[in-house]
């Protein structure tokens, strides 16, 4: 179990039915060796059904990647979280690899990088990786993002209304949450 909850931030379920699919051996996209193993599990999880967890590591360099999506993939989409109250914040969320998130309210954007994870999380789990992903500078009052991260702590408290946007050229994140504003649409212009 120690590899599933690695790759989430919040515990898997003992009980919960999973197995390995598929073990392969890929490039590492940190140093480029074919050193990679990554291990393909498949999930059956409450409120979202079958799930592909993935979870590698270099043998060469020790990078770990995780990835994380719906079995089923849809066509491009978009997922617009309005998070109004506080119960909100506990919103679901399964956030694919390719995918990018936004927060306009708060000027969060998160672009996927050829490294980038795909995590399960909640909203707040979405703020805290900003803040946890910040610039140490930030903790300085006169450096502009230090009102930044005042305002996702804020945010966090349930004190701010927001919208959280995943582009998913993928189709394979997913929202769920009780009571939530959750609107889903076909995304345009994919890159891929
Ligand atoms: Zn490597």
């Amino acid at each position: 179990m120690l590899v599933s909850l690695a790759m989430t931030d919040i515990p898997v379920i003992e009980s919960e039915k999973f197995r390995i699919v598929a073990e392969e051996v890929v490039k590492c996209p940190i140093c480029g060796n074919k050193s990679m193993t990554v291990k393909v599990f498949l999930y059956d999880m409450p409120f979202f059904g079958k799930v592909v967890l993935e979870s590698g590591k270099c043998s060469k360099c020790g990078f770990r990647w995780s990835d994380v999506g719906l079995l089923e993939t849809t066509k491009p989409k978009r997922i617009i979280v309005r998070v109004k109250k506080p119960k909100d914040l506990n919103t679901l969320i399964v956030k694919a690899a390719p995918a990018t998130v936004r927060i306009p309210e708060l000027g969060i954007e998160i672009f996927p990088g050829p490294a980038a994870p795909g995590y399960i999380t909640t909203v707040e789990g979405v703020l805290q990786r900003v803040i946890d992903h910040a610039p140490s500078g930030c903790l300085d009052k006169s450096n502009p993002c230090y009102e930044k991260i005042k305002a996702i702590k804020e945010a966090m408290d349930g004190n701010i209304s927001f919208t959280l946007i995943i582009e998913d050229p993928s189709g394979r994140s997913a929202v769920k949450g009780e009571g939530t504003e959750v609107i889903e649409e076909e995304l345009e212009d994919s890159q891929e």
